[in-house]
């Protein structure tokens, strides 16, 4: 229990000024959780403000546009969030009045909202004892009793998860989980430990034993799938073309360029092989075309968390406007290009051109 005390303590004349720690509305605080995974406080400091100035409280999210959501969270990646917090968003305000609901049970049947998030809510707007494991208190626990689990395997997540239960009786909650992840981010870091002044120096086992470098421990992850995505900057006069993608897959109802995706890496000098693939893309989305001339741009890897996108990207330039075939296919210019979100591979390519 002391332990627990020295970090709270800790906590309480160390901490960052985030807009999210002071404040018991749960809309802000599930909005920052959403937006803070995966992301740098400081990059998500500047999604937080926008998306509170564009949908102050849930009941204006619950209103909006999918395409305007998705828009605004352009650069952050992994969008089913945004399509999840969208549908978060309806679900409260249309079944729980605009009020998130303060049980676990009930938090957890809202889309995009797993344990970790659902704790956090519970904890910070309603002062409810649920510790808020993310990596940053792994790394503290797994160092604090020298624990050599593997962090990333789901089946161990008990174990920390039981030392935190136990951690947290007694104190207060919201205060608990943030210290705990303050410490991991500011001091417990994962290279380069701070131990000279952390407040639980005394009480830690890796700092006793040598192996904070060692820990956590993490399973060795399986490899990413490689993908390989042939992208047609198809261009008229001076617009282009996106489509948008409705496919259940990664960027779904994002736009992207049109594209043909190759079982293996196109080669860019076979010519002929190239002028049938734009052959065969025209003839799977475009009515009619007339003589079009084509030229290799560059080439371009994108990681995902789990997929490896080796884009290449090639221009066409027509001679006669297009008719699309479906009605998800844009005739777009720069200047309207900014009403669609699109993957930061494609918004990047656009830029640089
Ligand atoms: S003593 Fe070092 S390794 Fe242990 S919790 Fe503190 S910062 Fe982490």
């Amino acid at each position: 229990m002391q332990n627990v005390l020295e970090i709270v303590n800790w906590y309480k004349n160390n901490l960052r000024d985030l807009p999210w720690r002071s404040t018991k509305d749960p809309y802000r605080i599930w909005l920052s959780e959403v937006i803070l995974q995966q992301t740098q406080v400081n990059q998500g400091l500047k999604y937080y403000y926008a998306f509170l100035e564009q949908y102050p409280d849930i009941q204006s999210l619950a209103n909006a546009d999918e395409q305007e959501v998705l828009k605004l969270w352009q650069g952050l990646g992994y969008y089913s969030r945004a399509r999840n917090l969208l549908k978060t968003a309806v679900l409260v305000a249309d079944k729980h009045h605009g009020i998130f609901p303060n049980t676990m049970e009930e938090i957890s049947k809202l889309p995009g909202i797993g344990q970790y998030t659902a704790s956090a809510i519970l904890s910070f707007a309603y002062n409810l004892p649920y510790p808020a494991l993310d990596g940053n208190v792994f790394r503290v626990i797994s160092r604090l009793y020298n624990i050599r689990l593997p962090i990333n395997e789901q089946k161990n997540r008990p174990v920390f998860l039981e030392i935190l239960n136990e951690m947290i009786q007694g104190v207060n909650p919201a205060e608990f989980n943030n210290a705990m992840m303050e410490l991991g981010a500011m001091v417990c870091k994962p290279d380069n430990p701070k131990c000279v002044i952390c407040p639980v120096s005394t009480f830690c086992l890796a700092k006793e034993l040598g192996s904070a470098s060692q820990l956590p421990v993490k399973a060795a992850k399986a490899a990413k799938k490689k993908r390989f995505f042939n992208f047609f900057y198809i261009k008229y006069n001076d617009g282009y073309y996106l489509i948008k993608r409705n496919e259940k897959d990664i960027w779904q109802n994002l736009y992207q360029l049109p594209m043909l995706e190759t079982a293996n890496e196109l080669d860019i000098t076979d010519v002929f092989d190239l002028v049938d693939k734009v052959k065969s893309l025209f003839q799977r989305e475009i009515l009619s075309s007339g003589n079009f001339s084509m030229k290799y741009l560059n080439s371009r890897k994108h990681l995902l968390t789990h997929q490896e996108i080796n884009a290449i990207f090639f221009e066409v330039n027509l001679n006669e406007q297009p008719l699309f075939k479906n009605n998800t296919t844009l005739f777009v210019n720069a200047d309207s290009l900014q009403n669609y979100p699109l993957p930061i591979l494609i918004e990047k390519f656009l830029l640089s051109l």
